[in-house]
């Protein structure tokens, strides 16, 4: 499996940058220039915030409720998961797209008392033989199928512009400006072109400057500190959503809210809701536009989603699948939870046959073979959290409950006739909610749920679904997100 930005990556850009050296309106890209760019969309969530976490020292940048999530993730025991090496797929998410030779790994006991099972797991150390020991024996390496045009994404040898806003389109050698009246790009006199390679550092910067500006081409290639740091991001429009299927899992939790302030205190819910939120740091960059529809609030990576259709045809990537791989990333074998609600699929993996010749006491040779069987690294019940009562915070991290509401409420200082519990059930809808709010919000749950659960209130406040903003509303205060 291949790391998510290899360390030794580059990236060479022509890049135009306005008299006043304060934008760069577009940069000029070649094949394996614009891979890296469209590669981010590969990335699972996790793999971003660990990303960053590792990358910056101070500083490091919070990526809505994610980053919370995520970090509380790392301080978790191991008996809130089935197997340490579920804990660890969420800590590491892998990159959807496999590459290269497979390993398998085996019973590490060679006297393995269910040696008839032959077990075997496709991640080191993160599955149990039925014999209870770690399968962690590697047994060879298996090549996959071989895929037409390998890891790469597009043909090689195009021309690419791209945007300040991540816009990614092809153009034919002549018929730039065609392009860039296209998109709408102004180039305005006295600008200047130069020559710019981008190591790991600034890709890292580009990434992170995709989710968190507008403008992250002009951000990373000038490197202008914006004084405006921390901005107002847009409202979400949860409700524009437009679901074309509705899933039939739901899950079931009670909110407790305040109601002298009308605020979610907190969520309880059993390992069902923890495992499915814990869920997104697997999902890829690319599903996640495409679950909610090409509005993640991440303007740039909408932009760069839009771009492999809109822009760039079919002609331009080397396969049908290099596409899909963008646009409707797959997870690694095991990932998807059985708690899953929305629709999201892994790889399969392929069958093995093990065979063996044994030599017996009258120098028979026999042959012996059998089907292995695959152990899910998540554990044999097919989820990562084992059954317990949650105490779900705003930021998406929890802990388990031992204590009833009131014993939490009089910690709280909260009398409980200011509190009152709603069962709410989570569907599809609530999902992507939560999903969206994710993203951009340290207060997930409440933005993400609350709409859901005074369904009355969101009547009354139409307008601000509407995109229309009344500023008399006692509505809560826009999440502030610091680059
Ligand atoms: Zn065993």
């Amino acid at each position: 499996m291949r790391s998510a930005i290899p360390k030794d990556v580059k990236m060479s850009l022509k890049v135009m940058v306005n008299k006043e050296k304060t934008k760069v309106p577009f940069a000029e890209a070649n094949s394996k220039s614009a891979e890296v760019i469209l590669s981010f969309l590969m990335l699972p969530l996790g793999e971003i915030v660990r990303v960053f976490e590792e990358h910056y020292l101070d500083k490091k940048p919070v990526v809505g409720s994610l980053t919370p999530m995520y970090r509380h993730l790392t301080t978790l025991r191991s008996d809130y998961f089935w197997t340490d090496g579920g804990k660890n797929m969420l800590l590491n998410p892998s990159n959807s797209f496999m590459s290269g030779p497979v390993k398998h790994f085996r019973c590490g006991d060679m006297d393995c008392k269910k040696k008839s099972f032959r077990n075997v797991s496709i991640y080191y150390d993160s599955g149990t033989c039925d014999c209870g020991k770690p399968l962690n024996r590697a047994m060879g390496e298996i090549e996959p199928k071989p895929q037409a045009g390998g890891d790469g994404i597009l043909v090689e040898g195009l021309h690419f512009l791209v945007t300040d806003d991540l816009q990614l389109a092809p153009y034919e050698p002549g018929s730039m400006m065609e392009t860039l009246v296209y998109l709408g790009i102004v180039v305005t006199e006295g600008a200047e072109q130069l020559n710019v390679t981008l190591g790991y550092n600034e890709i890292v910067d580009l990434l992170k400057r995709s989710l968190l500006s507008k403008t992250p081409l002009t951000d990373v290639i000038l490197c202008v500190i914006n004084k405006n740091m921390g901005y107002v991001l847009e409202d979400i429009l949860l409700d524009k959503i437009e679901l074309e299927s509705t899933s039939s899992k739901r899950m079931t939790v009670t909110a407790l809210m305040q109601k002298s302030t009308n605020k979610l205190l907190f969520v309880k819910g059993r390992e069902d809701f923890v495992d499915f939120i814990l869920s997104f740091l697997t999902i890829p960059l690319g599903g996640v536009v495409s679950l909610l529809r090409g509005k993640t609030c991440f303007k740039g990576i909408d932009n760069l989603y839009k771009s492999t259709s809109n822009l760039i045809k079919d002609k331009h990537f080397i396969t049908g699948d290099a596409k899909r791989r963008l646009q409707e990333p797959q997870l690694p074998p095991y990932y998807v939870s059985k708690n899953q609600i929305f629709s999201l699929s892994e790889q399969i993996v392929n069958s093995i046959y093990y065979y063996e010749s044994i030599t017996d006491s009258s120098d028979q040779t026999i042959g012996k073979g059998s089907w292995m069987r695959y152990k899910d690294p998540k554990g044999d019940q097919g989820c990562y959290v084992k059954p317990g009562m949650f105490k779900i915070s705003d930021d998406l991290t929890f802990l388990k409950c031992f204590f009833s509401n009131s014993a939490i409420l009089s910690k709280l200082k909260i009398p409980p006739s200011d509190v009152k519990e709603m069962e709410v059930q989570i569907g599809l809808k609530e999902g992507l909610s939560i999903l969206k709010a994710a993203l951009r919000s340290t207060t997930a749950l409440a933005d993400g749920l609350v709409k859901h659960i005074t369904k009355a209130s969101v009547a009354s406040n139409s307008a601000q679904s509407d995109g229309l903003h009344n500023k008399t509303s006692n509505k809560r205060p826009k999440t502030k997100v610091s680059p």
